[in-house]
């Protein structure tokens, strides 16, 4: 197939290679185009409903480990399905050295990291096999610092150099290696990070994530049926949505393309024809009539409210109350305030218990005549780079709101213009996105 790049990131989530019939399918994507060179593969996922994913199989494997010393059986479980790949693929691939080394490693006390990410390395192995790429192990590839923290540029260095005189590579998703050389894995989700940071190092046109949908779609599906795909997010966009509660990518895997302007395209192992959602650092040339690009919320939100008069002509009140959540080691949302008030808007879970030391602190700090605290709070983010310079977005989404009888607790819109936050209570924060939803989107 002619395509308009030279060189592609291609990253297979664990639903794209849980089966043979799923590696069948991503090795079918990456020879459609002689530009997928790079090729970044999870773990083996859930192949149904109630299925266990190979990485949860080896956690629970280094939990028996320390426990009871019976993860034998577990392990097992884990070979066999490596086994019914290799055969279903119809591949002679011989793992029996590789399983011996990570029993043996298991036999003696093994880290949870070493153990987690087996599930991608073995799985590198096969796909390395059956497509004829040449296997990259991402423990000479990827680092973390002596404080636990990736090693970006060393990383970016050595990553290139290795990989420049190489026309294909499989690198395993999740993994590196501390500078002990021991291994070091990301956060769960992590192989969407190793895509990035391949895609980074070759200068990739594009990265490519595989996955089982067919990009983000405009709100929850959960909450609204059938919600419009977006075809085109900017780098900021998804962020905002990510923050509020969207997911599909890990968030930290933004960072190394976005360092790189290199586009990610979304897509779907089991839809390849669906063009997915590409996610850009600018949509020049890119045309959307839409207003809005999503809609994301979160419940369990509690505000904070300091009245005192004569606020707004006391300087430094505002930093006291702030200082307080700092001391504290309580991270706020946001902070509307009005003359004589200034309300502190922060996860529920992060102050409760906490009540009575933050009023007294805040007590100390600023005398305020009084202060509330107000739990159950939802907040509703509606994010769209064309609502800047729009008039009437916000009254949109206010009237919309107010069709449907919904109370607004706060209002917060940065100067970008790239979102409108609402706030309202829980009992109605469905509501609240459907009607906005229907208002923008139908
Ligand atoms: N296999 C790892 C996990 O299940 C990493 C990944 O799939 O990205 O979290």
């Amino acid at each position: 197939m002619k395509t308009l790049y030279e060189k592609k990131v291609v990253k297979f989530g664990g639903s794209s290679l849980a089966s043979a019939e799923q590696f069948v399918k991503s090795a079918n994507i990456i020879k459609a185009e002689s530009v997928r060179r790079y090729v970044v593969p999870s773990a083996p996922g859930k192949r149904f409903d109630g299925d266990t994913k190979v990485t949860d199989l080896l956690i629970n494997c280094y939990n028996q480990s320390v426990s009871s010393g019976d993860w034998e059986a577990t392990f097992d479980k884990i070979e066999e399905r490596y086994n019914d790949i290799i055969k279903g693929l119809g591949l002679t691939t011989d793992l029996s050295g590789e399983y011996a080394i990570i029993r043996k490693a298991l036999a003696e006390g093994t880290t949870l990291d070493y153990t987690a990410s087996r599930g991608e390395y073995l799985n590198g192995l096969i796909l390395a096999d059956y497509i004829g790429y040449e296997f990259v192990d991402a423990a000479e590839v990827i680092f973390f610092d002596e404080n636990g923290k990736f090693d970006a540029s060393y990383t970016n260095t050595v990553m290139a150099q290795r990989l420049s005189g190489k026309r294909n590579a499989v690198i395993p998703g999740f993994y590196g290696s501390n500078p002990d050389g021991t291994i070091k894995t990301f956060s769960r989700g992590g192989s969407d990070i190793t895509g990035a940071i391949v895609a980074r190092a070759v200068m990739a046109d594009i990265y490519e994530n595989w996955t089982d949908v067919s990009g983000f779609l405009m709100c929850d599906p959960r909450i609204v049926d059938n919600p419009r795909p977006i075809s085109i997010i900017t780098y900021r966009e998804l962020r905002e949505l990510s923050y509020m509660g969207a997911s599909v990518l890990h968030e930290d895997s933004i960072f190394p393309v976005k360092i790189a302007s290199i586009p990610i395209n979304i897509r779907n192992t089991n839809r390849p024809e669906d063009a997915g959602t590409f996610i850009v650092t600018s949509t020049d040339g890119y045309k959307t009539d839409d207003i809005i690009t999503g809609i994301a919320g979160k419940k369990g939100f509690s505000v904070i409210r300091i009245e005192k008069d004569m606020m707004n002509s006391e300087p430094g009140v505002g930093m006291r109350v702030l200082k307080v959540f700092a001391d504290l080691n309580i991270n706020f949302e946001h902070i509307p305030s009005g003359i004589d008030t200034m309300c502190v808007v922060v996860n529920t879970d992060d102050v409760k218990g906490r009540e009575y030391d933050i009023a007294s602190s805040i007590q100390k700090s600023v005398n305020p005549d009084h202060i509330h605290i107000d739990n159950n709070m939802g907040l509703v983010a509606v994010v769209g780079r064309n609502m800047a310079g729009q008039p009437g977005t916000a009254a949109r989404v206010f009237s919309a709101l107010a069709r449907k009888d919904i109370n607004i607790r706060m209002i917060d819109q940065g100067s970008s213009e790239l979102n409108i936050i609402i706030g309202v209570d829980e009992s109605s924060f469905t509501r609240a996105i459907k009607a906005i939803y229907k208002e923008f989107c139908n």
